[in-house]
């Protein structure tokens, strides 16, 4: 790198003192950290036609000052000017808040140029940005940057314009001619400008493909090239099973495995066969079927003579588990174990030792398979079902009980495939991306809470026909205790209704754990008819008689939320119902309840839920674990991300591409963050 390039910003004239320590501030310290600052949008300075203009739009006009400016107070340090503007045959109004100094700087019958929000009716602008004379002096499209202390992006500009110049034939081409000439990208100096100092709304545009482009090849390059590392690194167990008994299997099971399914366990067994480790998550839909697809896997690795667990995050799902896989595999002669929290000391005692022995093939349980004292003779897979519930901690202590087991993990809620690969990008990932044929899809409504009379009435109706419903109440953040209420008033509210009629159930996050799974397993065998519970009832639980939900206040919850939430239902051969009670305010609440009455696609409403929430939001605050890009955006530029994806994985695998001399800069960033190893290339 030239040494332009890493002088300090302290080199250009006008910087020093205050500014430069901004300047550290922002990380910005050489010259080419400035260069490579990036603006967070650009501002669209062109002029634009009065009576064309709609309502409440930004707009920039060239015009006359008609009158004095007048400065109107309106109280603690408040104040408008307002001056008369002739703007070709209009005359127009424009405000400015707080500017009074403008006062002896608008000049009756001088040019001027305002920017500002156009207000129809008033015929106004009220503006935020002007220019003393005509428009000609003025760029089209502004960078705007994000700043910090009181450096102004006027001043920043003018940096940027002299680090440029400065550095501009020493910055270095990352992105080799054969590459660029194929997506029609600029080259990188080209690219800066049009980024800093754009000629118009093409450049900008050119220049952002370019970076967004590089930023995500470098992404993925690194990505890719760690999990090789991984790979590499981790020695794991390379599991020989026997494909002819799996095949005897699937020929036994009571349905044909859908394509997907069929294609996710080959995924998984090319993964069993090779020495690594296997890392691998399953996506699948509520009721795509990825339990029997845990139940291949397992059976693959114990007839390779090895053990296998399956991790659930509550006794009841556990208690599931072993009934499924019970049905399914003791036919062929697995011997299966449960271990729960609630196990008797006794019986854990036994089996322990049947697991060190060998005399279980196959345990299944939750929490409880994570103390040290269970321990396993051959473990080969371990499998967590609703990944999401447990913490990073307990995977991997689980994980660590065999020698380096293979890990599969299933989870419930899709996550778009941009997301997947980069928020996944240790793991691969397997999508299990159809449903079995014959489901009946669970017909949806969004009603006006005001009609909470009638609904209860059409729930009334499921009920006498001998149905079950669920009666979700939304979680209510600031407050465990209101939540509770909540649910609490809901549930007193329909024992009145229904008095001695149907028997109504409650559940709540204060509930011990034992207690929920009372609750749980008397509405699982018909004891209660309704049940009023918060989202704790979320996960995985199969109750097919249960046909009709309401969930209350459901602009409240997220897209994938109210889709987990309605998986509840629709399991059994009869139609199902959900009718979420919602008056949302907001654009973004309306259209979330709409998507939900529109589609049962899971992986659609994710792919909403993203553009509506945008990628930082999707996990929620705490997990994100989506990188922040400079210039990529997940949600746009999504084909670009799979481009650069299989691009990374080409270059990755050619030795030549790293051999040239074009590939010099790349090659330099990736040994930086010491993922690539220098050795290999020379
Ligand atoms: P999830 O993916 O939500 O865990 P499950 O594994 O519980 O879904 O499957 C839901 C239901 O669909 C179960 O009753 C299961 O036996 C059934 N199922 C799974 N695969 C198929 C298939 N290929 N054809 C028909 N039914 C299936
Ligand atoms: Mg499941």
């Amino acid at each position: 790198m030239s040494n332009k390039l890493l002088q300090s910003v302290s080199s250009l004239k006008g910087i020093g003192g205050e500014t430069e320590k901004t300047l550290a501030d922002m990380g910005i310290l050489t010259l080419q950290d400035l260069v490579m600052t990036f603006p967070y949008r650009h501002e669209d300075f062109r002029l634009k036609n009065i009576a064309e203009t709609p309502h409440n739009e930004r707009i920039t006009v060239e015009g006359r000052v008609e009158s004095e400016p007048t400065i109107q107070f309106l109280g603690r340090n408040k104040s408008r000017l307002q001056f008369r503007l002739l703007v070709g045959p209009h005359l127009i109004k424009v405000f400015f808040f707080n500017q009074g100094y403008l006062k002896n700087k608008i000049i009756p019958g001088e040019i001027v140029t305002i920017t500002g929000k156009w207000d129809r009716g008033r015929q106004a602008i009220s503006g935020s940005h002007y220019f003393l004379g005509p428009k000609t002096d003025h760029v089209d499209y502004e960078p705007m940057y994000s700043l910090k202390g009181s450096l102004q992006q006027k001043k920043f500009r003018k940096f940027m314009q002299k680090a440029l110049q400065e550095v501009g034939l020493d910055i270095e081409e990352c992105l080799p001619l054969d590459v660029r000439e194929i997506y029609k990208l600029l080259p990188v100096l080209e690219a800066l400008e049009g980024i800093h100092f754009p000629k118009n709304a093409e450049h900008v545009k050119q220049a952002r493909r370019r970076f967004v482009y590089e930023e995500l090849l470098i992404f993925q390059l690194k990505m890719q090239a760690l999990k090789k590392i991984r790979k590499e690194q981790t020695q794991g167990i390379s599991i020989s099973y026997d494909i002819q008994k799996i095949k005897e299997l699937i020929a036994t099971l009571p349905y044909e495995l859908t394509a997907a399914q069929k294609r996710v366990v080959n995924e998984i067994c090319k993964d069993l066969k090779e020495p690594h480790r296997m890392n691998r998550l399953i996506q699948g839909d509520v009721g795509s079927g990825k339990t029997v697809v845990a139940a291949i896997a397992l059976y693959a690795v114990i007839t390779a003579g090895f053990q296998g667990v399956l991790m659930a995050p509550t006794e009841i799902l556990a208690e599931q588990h072993v009934v499924s896989l019970n049905e399914w595999l003791s036919p062929v002669g697995v011997r299966i174990a449960l271990l729960t929290g609630s196990t008797k000391p006794k019986v854990r005692k036994i089996l322990h030792e049947q697991l060190q022995n060998g005399e279980v093939d196959l345990l299944v349980g939750t929490h409880a398979l994570i103390q040290p004292d269970v321990e396993f003779l051959k473990l080969g897979l371990v499998i967590t079902d609703e990944q999401h519930r447990f913490g990073v901690e307990q995977r991997r202590v689980l994980r660590d009980k065999g020698m380096n087991p293979d890990v599969l993990f299933m989870t419930a809620t899709p996550i778009p495939r941009t997301l997947a690969i980069t928020a996944f990008g240790e793991m691969d990932v397997s999508t299990i991306d159809e449903m079995p044929a014959g489901r009946k899809e669970i017909e949806t409504h969004w009603v006006k809470k005001e009609l909470f009379d009638q609904t209860i009435k059409r729930m009334a109706s499921e009920l006498q026909n001998g149905r079950q419903a669920y009666v979700i109440c939304p979680l209510i953040e600031e407050s465990d205790k209101l939540d509770v209420q909540n649910t609490v008033d809901v549930y007193n509210q329909l024992s009145s209704i229904f008095h001695n009629q149907y028997k109504i159930g409650l559940m709540h996050g204060r509930l011990h754990s034992s207690e929920k799974d009372e609750v749980m397993r008397a509405f699982s065998d018909g004891k209660i008819q309704v049940l009023v519970s918060t989202t704790v009832v979320e996960v995985g639980v199969n109750v097919p008689n249960a046909t009709f939900m309401i969930i209350y206040d459901a602009e409240r919850f997220g897209l994938a939320q109210l889709h987990q939430l309605r998986g509840r239902v629709g399991r059994g051969s009869e139609q199902s119902y959900c009718v979420l009670l919602a008056d949302p305010k907001s654009e973004d609440g309306k259209e979330r309840m709409k998507s939900m009455t529109e589609t049962n696609d899971g992986f659609k409403l994710a792919e909403k839920d993203l553009e509506l929430r945008g990628p930082g939001d999707f996990f929620g605050r705490k997990q994100s674990g989506v990188p922040e890009f400079k210039m990529a955006d997940l949600v746009h530029d999504y084909r670009a991300l799979e481009t650069a994806r299989q691009d990374a994985e080409k270059h990755l695998a050619s030795d030549e591409f790293w051999m040239s001399d074009e590939t010099k800069c790349l090659r330099t960033n990736l040994e930086q963050s010491g993922v690539l190893d220098g050795d290999r290339i020379d």
